[in-house]
């Protein structure tokens, strides 16, 4: 164990991931090296996730695994969500934490390591301050990204703006700070220097950008800025935008610029204009109707995901069949669909959480499955179509079958949709090479998958 090594757990969603690499590099930048053995490191970091139950207890579960294990010497810093929102009960439930880092203070990763050095008494040390001042100002060299393979993860601001009312981002985050147009185009020229394929735009709500620096249409402005400065990024992909905020402008932006792929993650969380109110959001399922459709006619071959909550409190069997009913009548090509989770200071809170575990599942189940025949159907129809596909990674092949590789099409985000398995070309000698983005003859159709095979033109 040597006091210059570092061993990091990142968990929680990609904007936790970039915030993770950010403090990875900073440590990198000033002499420090990671070890994926704990007791080889100085210094022991978990990036923590408090979004929901589930989530805060893999956060305590990864801090105490490594409390019990800690060596003499080393120290222990609780970083991310769950510590800027439980910092008291962080501590009192896994004693042995010297440090607590706040979840906008990623920067200050190296002041609190040496104020912890420097520490007279064992006290574990507050670094929460949530004042986000700084956040939004520029980061020098770090790059505020997260690489995996071809792909990179850019996120362009921190913090939401809006009234969720399941939602406890706000409360840990705080408000929208959106990062200096610049420093997003620097990160982007930087990953096109690294040779990454395709950036995805991460962020809270990416369709605010922007709002805080007195842009409108910021998204649509930002997209036109990325293209001008990469043009060797083959893709951009669009995450989390807030329904009500995608304009015209934007997208018209998404249509006319060929880089940005015609695909657009777009939370709706609800189909019943009643639930939709009492989660305190945009309950217009007319303008959702309106827009999807005029995306639809823009955009040609559009893929949209969205993402639906079940079981909210008072969610009545009437309120969800007119969600089934929704999505059934809209066909999204990707549904993430979760069980309402209670979070206590959330203004969810005075409802409680009424709707029993088993009809909350069951209705998970029902919607679900109805998704499974809507993403089947549309992967049918792209059959004798021929897709580009971003390879990242070879696949394992039955014995006497063609050799493998696995990517993503334009319809595919990472880690949250399907994936292409790609046969060999058979007058090629071997699978196109990881990170290229080939023409795929799709031949096969899974429910969230497809097959097909490499469709070079030899
Ligand atoms: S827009 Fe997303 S991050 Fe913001 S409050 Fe709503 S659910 Fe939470």
């Amino acid at each position: 164990m040597t006091s210059h090594t570092f061993h990091l757990v990142s968990l929680g969603c990609a904007k936790n991931t970039v915030d993770s690499e950010s403090i990875g590099q900073i440590l990198t930048v000033n002499g420090y090296t990671h070890t994926l053995d704990p007791q080889q490191a100085g210094v022991l970091i978990v990036n923590t996730c408090g979004f929901i139950g589930p989530a805060k207890e893999e956060s305590y579960q990864a801090l105490a695994d490594l409390a019990e294990t800690k060596l003499d010497g080393q120290l222990l810093i609780a970083a991310g969500c769950l510590t800027q929102r439980y910092g008291q009960q962080v501590l009192e439930r896994v004693p042995g934490i010297d440090g607590l880092l706040g979840t906008r203070r990623w920067m200050d990763i190296l002041t609190l390591i040496e104020k912890l050095r420097g520490r007279q008494h064992p006290q574990p040390l507050y670094h929460l301050p949530s004042d986000a001042h700084t956040v939004g100002t520029d980061e020098g060299e770090i790059l505020r990204a997260s690489i995996e393979g071809p792909s990179a993860y850019i996120k362009i601001s921190d913090g939401c703006r809006r009234p969720c009312a399941f939602c406890a981002i706000p409360l840990i985050k705080g408000t929208l700070v959106s990062r200096p147009i610049e420093s997003v185009l620097r990160d982007a020229v930087r990953l096109q220097q690294r040779g990454v394929r395709e950036v995805i735009l991460i962020a809270q709500d990416t369709t605010d950008f922007g709002n805080d620096l007195g842009l409108k249409n910021g998204l649509a402005h930002l997209l036109n800025e990325l293209a001008a400065a990469a043009p060797a990024i083959d893709w951009i992909r669009v995450m989390y935008a807030y329904p009500g905020y995608v304009t015209d402008e934007l997208i018209e932006t998404m249509a006319g610029l060929p880089q940005v792929l015609p695909y657009l993650d777009i939370p709706l969380q609800h189909g019943h204009p009643q639930t939709l109110r009492r989660m305190r959001r945009p309950a217009n399922i007319d303008w959702v109707h309106h827009t999807i459709g005029k995306m639809r006619q823009t955009i040609p071959n559009l893929a949209i995901r969205t993402t639906f909550i079940v079981g909210y409190p008072g969610e009545t069997e009437e309120e969800f069949q007119t969600l089934l009913d929704f999505a059934a009548e809209m066909r999204f090509d990707r549904v993430g669909a979760f069980t309402f989770s209670f979070e206590p200071g959330t203004t969810s809170e005075p409802f409680g959480d009424p709707v029993p575990k088993e009809v909350k599942l069951e209705r998970l189940d029902r919607l679900m499955t109805q998704q499974q025949h809507i993403s089947l159907a549309a992967n049918q129809a792209l059959i004798d179509q021929t897709l580009d596909v971003l390879i990242e990674a070879y696949g394992e092949s039955e014995v006497g079958q063609p050799p493998l590789a696995v990517g993503r099409s334009y319809r595919d985000a990472p880690e949250i949709d399907g994936l292409v398995f790609v046969e060999q070309h058979p007058r090629l000698a071997s699978l196109p090479a990881i990170g290229e983005i080939v023409p795929v003859k799709i031949n096969g159709a899974l429910t969230y998958d497809l097959t097909g095979v490499h469709a070079s033109g030899v």
